[in-house]
């Protein structure tokens, strides 16, 4: 749930759009060189980025996630 005109929920989406971003984008780097055949230590390296960036998306979805909680909170607490 996001809520609208909170800064906070604002932010959280963007740092979350721009982990997803990165990485679509290593992942697909990773997936060429594989196509390529490029030498194991890049691939290596790639996947390594790969897991990375995957890391980084799944701990800004869960900062995301959990600031979205202390809405659900706040607005049970006022009905
Ligand atoms: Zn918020």
């Amino acid at each position: 749930m996001r809520v609208p005109g909170c800064r906070e929920c604002e932010r959280l989406w963007e740092k979350y759009t721009d982990a997803m971003f990165d990485f679509g984008k290593i992942n697909r780097e990773s997936r060429l060189a594989q196509l390529r055949r490029n030498s194991p230590e890049i691939s290596a390296l790639l996947r390594k980025g790969v897991e990375a960036a995957a890391y980084w998306r799944d701990a800004a979805l869960t900062r995301l996630r959990q600031h979205e909680a202390t809405h659900q909170i706040r607005s049970a607490a006022a009905s």
